[in-house]
């Protein structure tokens, strides 16, 4: 198959939460030029906003559940019928089987598919560690891991995200086991997966050091 650097335009990125998802979102993204769709800081600023989708969000994200399939599928495909022509990034989604048949089904009906999925393995013992020093942007989404007070992006301060408590934490963390982990292999079934295995902590930048290798070596498999 050729996999150049041309045809790889839709990617996805998979990591438990407190991965580290959202700095290689943006490392990704700004060196394959795609543009980022992270379904959970789309929601967020939802909730900020207090819209419609927001309020009816906030009941699940509150709960530390996944907010249902059909409302975060109707987003991503107006999303990404918005962005035919465009490298992009989905960050976040497909959060379940049932959201990555979905997406199958959609992109394909644009004559596309999903290229890559990029999976961040990182050991539960780390992501326990990073877990309360998180912070979310109310305002532009960007989220932080070294409890920052201001938005490095937009200066809005930051809050303590409300589903960063350890009882819901360890929530998401079943969900993204039991749910999420079963979209990496529906992926690897098709040969797309490329999987990033993270134990020790480390400057991100040899995280997206990897991350880059091994798209490359994908390119060239
Ligand atoms: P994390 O990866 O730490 O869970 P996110 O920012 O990706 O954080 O998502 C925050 C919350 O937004 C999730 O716990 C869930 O309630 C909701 N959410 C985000 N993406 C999805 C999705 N694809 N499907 C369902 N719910 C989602």
């Amino acid at each position: 198959m050729d996999r150049t650097m041309k045809t790889l335009k839709r990617f996805v990125l998979v990591g438990a939460p407190a991965s580290g998802k959202g700095t290689q979102s943006s490392f990704l993204s700004e060196k394959y030029d795609l543009k980022p769709l992270s379904t959970g800081a789309l929601l967020r600023a939802e909730v900020a906003a207090q819209s419609p989708l927001g309020l009816e969000a906030k009941k699940y994200m509150d709960a530390a559940q996944f907010v249902p399939d059909e409302v975060v599928n109707g987003i991503v495909a107006q999303w990404l019928g918005n962005n035919k022509d465009c490298g992009c990034l989905l960050d976040g989604y497909p959060r379940t089987v049932a959201q990555a048949k979905t997406l199958d089904a959609n992109l394909e009906k644009m004559g596309l598919g999903v290229d890559i999925v990029v999976y961040l393995n990182v050991s539960p013992e780390l992501i326990e560690a990073r877990m309360l020093k998180r912070k979310a942007c109310p305002k532009c989404g960007e989220t932080t891991r070294n409890g920052e007070e201001l938005c490095p992006k937009c200066g809005t301060p930051m809050i303590v995200r409300t589903d960063d408590n350890p009882e819901a934490f360890a929530k998401r963390r079943k969900d993204y086991e039991t749910l999420t982990l079963p979209v990496v292999e529906h992926y690897r079934a098709q040969g797309k997966v490329v999987q990033i295995d993270v134990t020790e902590e480390g400057e991100p930048e040899v995280v997206s050091a990897r991350i880059a290798s091994a798209v490359a070596a994908y390119c060239q498999a």
